[in-house]
């Protein structure tokens, strides 16, 4: 009898425990990692009317507990990497981003990262972080215009969206996206387009790949380029990449700024030129003159939209450059920076350019 009494007991206590596991398992809410980098979402100005504002001025902290709709949708964890300005972004800090996140991805409960950075160098983060990130576990990048003390600032509903957007099945093997004014971008065509306006961010050759909707994703396409685990490149054990630089094209450009380049001792040169990334007669002989010293050079072009097509007007096969396809110059760095990690072959660079 006691034997009997005791088994049912036991019996009942493992019923209780396996019930409450299920239930707690099915309200747990998924973790996010929110990594702040500062920007204008954690600026701060000296009135709600101000134009003049100081970017990266409040904490990971404060910037969560402006949205705490947040906790009913994610178990937010916030990490603050730095608090710069954008345009203060160093490839060091792309690199210990990347290996943060990769480690991050790797717990199996976290659904995904949130990064909140500036706007001005935003795109190029996002795209460096679309290629050496290991997951398929989404990456969302946002920021704002306006500054947290701002009337109407843009900040605490792109950050709400961009964990929205992590925290939804859909959002899996997308690559890493860029989220603002309700608009989901993906990194490899996002681009910065006005200096003042909350809709900045546009996909110039290709357009959004979805939107926000009531909390929620609406994916209206996928990136056809290759991305997160699809991608060559590993990054795991950098601490610095090669050096590019962008020098730019215009009516009465010499080669002043190329052999300055060459001189300094750089890896690789991308040409935003003028049109097809076109370059004047005296910038092409001193990129050719670059190739020849082993430098790699790709075109790109400052129009804000369109491929630079290898061949075009330029002879790239007996020249030796590479053509940056719809990369625009900033993002073209990116690529050549991590291609010139595997290689220095002008024709495996541009092969990397038609596929990234
Ligand atoms: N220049 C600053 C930055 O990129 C502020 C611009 C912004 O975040 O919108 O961080």
């Amino acid at each position: 009898m006691i034997h009997f009494l005791s088994r049912s007991f036991l019996f009942s206590a493992i019923v209780l425990l396996l019930s409450t596991t299920f239930l707690a398992a099915q309200t747990q809410k998924p973790t996010v990692y929110i990594l702040a980098t500062g920007g204008t979402i954690a600026g701060t100005g000296s009135s709600s009317t101000a134009a003049q504002y100081k970017p990266g001025d409040i904490g990971v902290e404060l910037l969560l507990a402006a949205v705490p709709e947040l906790s009913e949708i994610a178990e937010v964890k916030g990490e603050q990497v730095v608090n710069i300005s954008s345009q203060d972004m160093t490839t060091q800090i792309w690199l210990s981003l990347a290996h943060r996140i990769n480690e991050i991805l790797l717990q199996e409960h976290v659904a995904g990262v949130v990064i909140t950075h500036g706007t001005d160098t935003q795109e190029e983060t996002a795209y460096f972080l679309n290629l050496t990130v290991k997951s398929h576990k989404p990456v969302v990048l946002t920021g704002s215009m306006r500054p947290s003390t701002a009337l109407s600032a843009d900040g605490p509903r792109n950050l709400y969206n961009a964990v929205a957007c992590v925290v939804a099945p859909e959002s899996k093997g997308q690559g890493v996206m860029l989220l603002m004014d309700d608009r989901i971008l993906s990194a490899d065509d996002v681009s910065k387009t006005h200096t003042l306006n909350v809709s900045t961010f546009q996909s110039p050759n290709y357009g959004p790949i979805g939107y926000m909707y009531d909390g929620k994703p609406i994916f209206i396409r996928s990136s056809h380029k290759r991305h997160s685990l699809h991608s060559e490149f590993d990054v795991s054990t950098l601490n610095d990449l090669p050096r590019v630089e962008i020098i730019m094209g215009y009516a009465g450009a010499n080669d002043l700024f190329i052999r300055a380049a060459v001189q300094a001792g750089v890896k690789g040169i991308v040409y935003a030129g003028v049109g097809n990334g076109n370059a004047p007669a005296a910038a092409l002989e001193a990129l050719a003159a670059a190739a020849q010293q082993g430098i790699a050079v790709v075109r790109s072009s400052r129009l804000p939209s369109g491929p630079s097509t290898q061949g075009n007007e330029v002879d790239d096969n007996r020249l030796g450059f590479a053509a940056s396809w719809m990369l625009n110059p900033q993002k073209a760095r990116v690529l050549l920076m991590l291609a010139l990690t595997k290689t220095t072959d002008y024709q495996e660079i541009q092969r990397m350019f038609w596929e990234y």
